[in-house]
């Protein structure tokens, strides 16, 4: 029996009234049975007095026994009342505090179940910020069930983004390997490097992948330095110089003049630059050209890396930062991308409290790559 008023809100709050009503009743009877003989007398005396002592002690006693009964007859009824009010409003109150909370814990007892779209009804003006704690608690739940179905979708399309990427370079080897084998294939030179090939893709993958899941999780930290924008540019075209010179696609670089110094992770901003510059490379014919440019926006520096190769159509553009996008996948994935070098790169920039965006007017016209820093190092 205690322990079902243990278990139910409900009836814990009506309990609670229920010892206030019998606290109250109690106190007043008390009251009452010390002060009600006092008032009387006093109250017949100067009866007494007016009508010249003419009631006897018989009648005295009568009128008080009548007097002290009517009293407690009235503080029975005032207690009986306080009794139904105390059951009305608990039944009302508990349902006001019990209902949203049961239905909260029915709630996440189904996404425990790995019911994540989950959701629990919010009473209450929301835009008016007119919520009261248990509309709030609910809110709050919803969020947190909104956050952890994100999570988990992330989780999903990770593993099967990660098992359809490793899929394809391990499909090539066991292929040339049963080829092999069978002596289907001839076991030469190229075959070998075929299978060599296949393998350093998966290699990059990996790498890749741990360097994406590392800056997914913000499981990294920035070491940030005075570095001269020049000295930026000037790492990117000692590492890809050579690789433009032997496509022979030229690198040009408009940095205007007296341009501040950033403070930043000279490391990590030289993987972005190397990112977007080695795709602009990948990613336009011999002959073409590529330009870094620099330019200072309010209390940010941008920076463009523009080429005239394929270009991209408008379609696919809000998609080139969602890991393992590519536009052409056939193509990408021939030459190695393993398309999160964009998605790493924007987490590496937004560390820093920049953006990154792409520009481009359309397919076969060329592309921009754009990401800012700010002067001042700020948290993001
Ligand atoms: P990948 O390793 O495939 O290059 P990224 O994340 O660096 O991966 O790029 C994602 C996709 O964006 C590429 O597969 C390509 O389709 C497109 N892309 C990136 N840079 C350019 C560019 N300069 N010109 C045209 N397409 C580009």
């Amino acid at each position: 029996m205690l322990s079902y008023f243990r278990r139910h809100l409900g009836w814990k709050i009506f309990l609670s009234y229920l010892i206030v009503i019998i606290v109250g009743t109690a106190v007043l009877a008390a009251a009452a049975e010390i002060a009600i003989p006092s008032a009387f007398n006093r109250h017949m005396s100067s009866m007494g007095m007016m009508m010249g002592n003419s009631m006897g002690m018989d009648m005295n006693t009568d009128l008080f026994s009548n007097f002290r009964s009517a009293v407690l007859e009235a503080l029975s009824l005032a207690a009986l009342a306080a009794f139904l009010a105390a059951a009305v409003v608990s039944l009302f109150v508990s349902r006001q505090v019990v209902a949203p909370v049961r239905a909260m814990r029915d709630a996440s007892q189904r996404i425990a179940e790995g019911h994540y779209d989950e959701r629990v009804a919010v009473t209450g003006n929301i835009e008016a910020n007119e919520l009261d704690e248990l509309s709030q608690l609910a809110l709050s739940f919803n969020q947190m069930a909104a956050n952890l179905e994100k999570t988990e979708t992330m989780r999903r399309q990770l593993i099967g983004d990660v098992t359809h990427e490793l899929r394809t370079p391990l499909t090539a080897i066991k292929g040339s390997m049963e080829g092999l084998i069978d002596d289907v294939l001839p076991a030469e030179d190229e075959t070998f490097q075929q299978i060599y090939k296949e393998a350093d893709r998966l290699q990059h993958l990996v790498d890749d992948l741990q360097e994406l899941s590392r800056v997914e999780a913000g499981a990294f930290e920035l070491t940030r330095s005075t570095v001269s924008i020049a000295s930026l540019v000037e790492a990117t075209i000692d590492r890809l110089g050579h690789q433009f010179e032997a496509k022979d696609v030229s690198l040009q670089v408009d940095i205007p003049e007296n341009m501040p110094d950033l403070f930043v992770d000279e490391d990590r901003i030289g993987q972005v630059f190397l990112n977007i510059a080695g795709n602009a490379l990948q990613y336009t014919p011999a002959g073409g050209s590529v330009k870094i440019h620099a330019k200072l926006e309010g209390d940010e520096v941008h920076f463009s890396i523009s080429d005239t190769g394929i270009g991209i159509s408008v379609e696919h553009l809000p998609h080139l930062f969602t890991r393992f996008y590519r536009v052409d996948k056939s193509r990408a994935r021939a030459s190695g991308g393993s398309g999160v070098g964009l998605t790493i790169s924007s987490h590496l920039v937004n560390a820093h409290g920049g953006h990154i965006w792409a520009t481009s007017p359309g397919s076969g016209k060329g592309s921009t790559f754009t990401f800012s820093l700010p002067l001042s190092p700020k948290n993001p």
